[in-house]
């Protein structure tokens, strides 16, 4: 549709500044976060990659350049969806926009090409698809191009779950216009996808930018699972008494039993997940945006395109599988700004679990790898000592130097204690064991437990029957889950879930390294009693 004529403001002059643009184009006083800096580099003709979340202001850094310099700005989209609403509000604020993808009647296309080779646009959005056309490639090189922008850049990815083999297209834009800028855009920042980006893009020249994926009125907190039901129950009674908020976990029957069960407390709870019926999952989500106070308990499938504004708390009972998916779902939390907490509970069982569920999965090993690499690095975010909100973001590349004082790590600082001796006895134990056990087992083991099944394979008469009495069996299983996460030990799945040692132990074994653990914070029974009815 072309742009409605006469009562809009006049077209931008050539050479206004990109400040002006800013306020008499879209009308906002001033740039946000490093807008600025990213759009002088594209009008000085460089290219630049951008990694900013959802809601950043991405758009600008592209827009804003297309307007003040000469000729048009191609943006290439894939989602075909909002190409329309895009294009439709930038008609509102007066700026020249068009579309071309498979909606338009061969009429429309041609009215379009005809409005871009006469030069009358400033921006023209495209689907990626398109650019292997020849007849749109003959098509740019008779006019002006001003810039390209790649949205969703990490489209480009096989690393992250949305590539698009027409996105490798995208490189014929460097070869055919080597002195038109281009602008990479995206929200996923992780470094393997940013390589990827990099390579596949020929972007090596571009200089990166990554900011904005701080959300600092969220509380991130990761407890120890001890009744991870019953500490939730507490975590919300405590702090979040008719609040509304999300509760993730990772089977249906648990979403279905932590519902029921919250309700049976007292609490307002609704479930979510796949295999209901599509109108009550309808009706539930309907619930959970128009009313508040209500706690939704549902599987990751909730949460695309939920946009609440107040939710207060976003708590886990099970493991994410990855850092981008807990920033994901923790980010549905506080939209609003206001103080919102991000609490998750986590065990050594859920550890075994993702551990287990990865070896058994039927994909390539490639991918195996890619899905074991972001396991870890979730882990590491659990086991954290310093700041995780330092962590999570220097997972996506942004930059924070101090720590900040709104998680757990910053509030209550850990303490740790040299775990190196525990460590030892725990993997001689398993060594000893001929790997072949569990962790419940091998706790008994190391505690000396007088038990039959000991006694039977004859592990009451070695050396590391009893030799871990120091400890109690809740800091065993701290110990252990800790060797896990760090990869010291894996859990093999064909032996039902019993530990063997890896490679990486060996230094911790032979006692050339040190070993320090978190010390776990023990809910204290009266606590816990407290938080009972
Ligand atoms: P993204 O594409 O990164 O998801 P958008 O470009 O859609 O984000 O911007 C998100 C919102 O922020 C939009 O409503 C946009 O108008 C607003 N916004 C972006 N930059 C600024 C700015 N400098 N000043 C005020 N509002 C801004
Ligand atoms: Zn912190």
């Amino acid at each position: 549709a072309p742009a409605t004529p006469g009562a809009l403001p006049p077209a931008t002059p050539a050479h206004s500044s990109a400040l002006q643009v800013l306020r008499s184009v879209f009308g906002y006083d001033s740039f946000r976060g490093q807008q600025q800096a990213i759009i002088q580099q594209v009008i000085d003709g460089r290219d630049v990659l951008v990694l900013m979340p959802t809601g950043g202001g991405k758009s600008l850094c592209y827009q804003v350049p297309a307007l003040v310099k000469q000729g048009v700005g191609i943006v290439i989209s894939p989602l075909i969806a909002l190409m329309q609403d895009q294009v439709s509000a930038l008609h509102q604020l007066g700026v020249k926009a068009a579309f071309l993808n498979s909606t338009l009647s061969l009429e429309q296309v041609r009215d379009t090409e005809q409005r871009l080779l006469n030069g009358e646009l400033d921006l023209l959005y495209i689907a990626p698809e398109r650019l292997s056309n020849s007849r749109t490639q003959a098509l740019f090189a008779r006019c002006n191009i001003a810039l390209f922008a790649i949205d969703e850049a990490h489209c480009v990815s096989q690393w992250g779950h949305d590539f698009r083999a027409d996105y490798l297209l995208l490189s014929v834009l460097h070869e055919q216009f080597p002195q038109v800028p281009r602008i990479a855009l995206t929200a996923t920042a992780d470094e393997r996808t940013r390589e990827e980006i990099i390579t596949r893009l020929s972007l090596e020249n571009a200089q990166v930018f990554i900011s904005g994926f701080d959300r600092p009125n969220i509380r991130y907190r990761i407890v120890q699972k001890d009744n991870a039901r019953q500490q939730l129950l507490g975590f919300i009674r405590a702090e979040h008494a008719g609040d509304t908020g999300i509760v993730y976990c990772l089977s249906r029957k648990k979403v279905e039993d932590t519902a029921e069960w919250l309700n049976q407390k007292g609490i307002r709870a609704l479930p979510y997940h796949a295999g209901m019926s599509h109108e009550k999952r309808q009706q539930n989500q309907h619930l959970f945006l128009m009313e508040d106070g209500l706690v939704i308990v549902a599987t990751i499938a909730f949460g695309m395109g939920i946009d609440k504004p107040n939710v207060r708390f976003v708590a886990h009972l099970d493991l994410p599988k990855s850092v981008e998916s807990y920033y994901q779902e923790t980010g549905r939390a506080g939209r609003d700004g206001l103080p919102a907490n991000a609490w998750m509970a986590y065990g050594l069982q859920d550890v075994l679990t993702l551990r287990q569920m990865l070896a058994a999965s039927n994909s390539d090993e490639a991918h195996k790898r890619i899905e074991y690499h972001k396991l870890d690095a979730m882990l590491a975010l659990c086991e954290m000592v310093s700041c995780r909100r330092q962590a999570l973001l220097g997972y996506f590349g942004d930059d924070l130097r101090e720590g900040c004082g709104n998680c757990d790590t910053c509030l209550e600082p850990v303490e740790t204690w040299d775990g190196s001796i525990a460590a030892q006895q725990a993997l001689s134990c398993i060594y000893r064991t001929g790997q072949r056990f569990g962790v419940a087992y091998l706790i008994d083991v190391l505690l000396g437990k007088n038990d039959e099944r000991i006694r039977q394979f004859g592990h009451d008469r070695q050396s590391t029957f009893g030799i871990g009495k120091a400890l109690h069996e809740k800091q065993w299983r701290s110990v252990f889950r800790q060797l896990v996460a760090k990869s010291l030990v894996e859990v093999d799945f064909e032996g039902h879930g019993s530990l063997k040692l890896t490679d990486a132990c060996r230094p911790v074994l032979r006692g050339e390294q040190t070993l320090m653990l978190r010390k776990d914070v023990q809910v204290a029974k009266t606590k816990k009693e407290r938080y009972e009815k």
